[in-house]
């Protein structure tokens, strides 16, 4: 088996070693014998919602986060699509931000999402939400430990559950104690260092949720 991962804007969204994160997926992949392939897709190229099995999507600084706003309304269409067919998304920091309405950037500038998850984030005036983290998710009964760095504040909608909930760290937004969010078979996070080196059994259980979709496009 060979599962196929799209790397959005991977050659934009790529600081704070959250490219990391696929490392440790291939890396748990291969240890249950399956083949891993990456492909990025960026800017003016379409993204087909059928083709991949796990879409991972990475944070930035403003700028490049700027920049990928504007294309990824292009995309918008088929993201949701691939989202609400069930398909496995993993979404850091300004990858996570900008799959939800908007973010308002350091600068006041209001930067588009798109809306595939019921979210926004607001900045804050000279402050980042800077350091280690740990959270304790219900839904798996796990503890997850990272590091944050984000401006970004932000807050989930009535269909969005938290990652986790916040045991030590600031987290979405340093008021209501979640982090990150859940929605179908998407998850999001703040958690640099990256997020899946630190805490293999997610790198696992998401990599077998993209085990089971490429099965379940083969049953098809
Ligand atoms: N620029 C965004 C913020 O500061 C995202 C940063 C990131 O991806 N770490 O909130």
């Amino acid at each position: 088996m060979r599962l196929r991962i799209c790397h959005l804007y991977g050659n934009l969204l790529n600081t704070y070693g959250d490219n990391g994160n696929l490392l440790m997926l291939q890396y748990c992949a291969r240890e249950k014998g399956v083949d891993f392939e990456t492909e990025i897709i960026s800017l003016d190229q379409p993204f087909d919602p059928e083709k991949y099995d796990l879409v991972f999507f990475g944070g930035g600084q403003d700028y490049e986060q700027y920049i990928v706003s504007k294309d990824i309304q292009d995309k918008a269409e088929g993201i949701k699509e691939y989202i609400e067919n069930d398909g496995v998304v993993l979404a850091i920091c300004g990858g996570y931000q900008l799959l939800g309405h908007y973010y308002m950037d350091a600068s006041g500038n209001k930067i588009s999402g798109i809306s595939a998850l019921d979210h926004y984030t607001l900045s804050q005036d000279n402050n980042r939400f800077i350091g280690d983290i740990t959270i304790r998710s219900e839904e798996f009964n796990e503890t997850y430990e990272g590091f944050e760095n984000h401006n970004g504040r932000t807050f989930l909608g009535e269909n969005m559950r938290p990652l986790g909930k916040v045991e030590k760290g600031m987290g979405n937004n340093g008021e209501d104690k979640t982090e990150g969010a859940r929605y179908k078979n998407v998850f999001c996070s703040y958690f640099h260092g990256p997020l899946l080196v630190r805490n293999i059994h997610l790198a696992n259980r998401i990599v077998d949720m993209a085990i089971a979709q490429h099965n379940k496009k083969i049953e098809k």
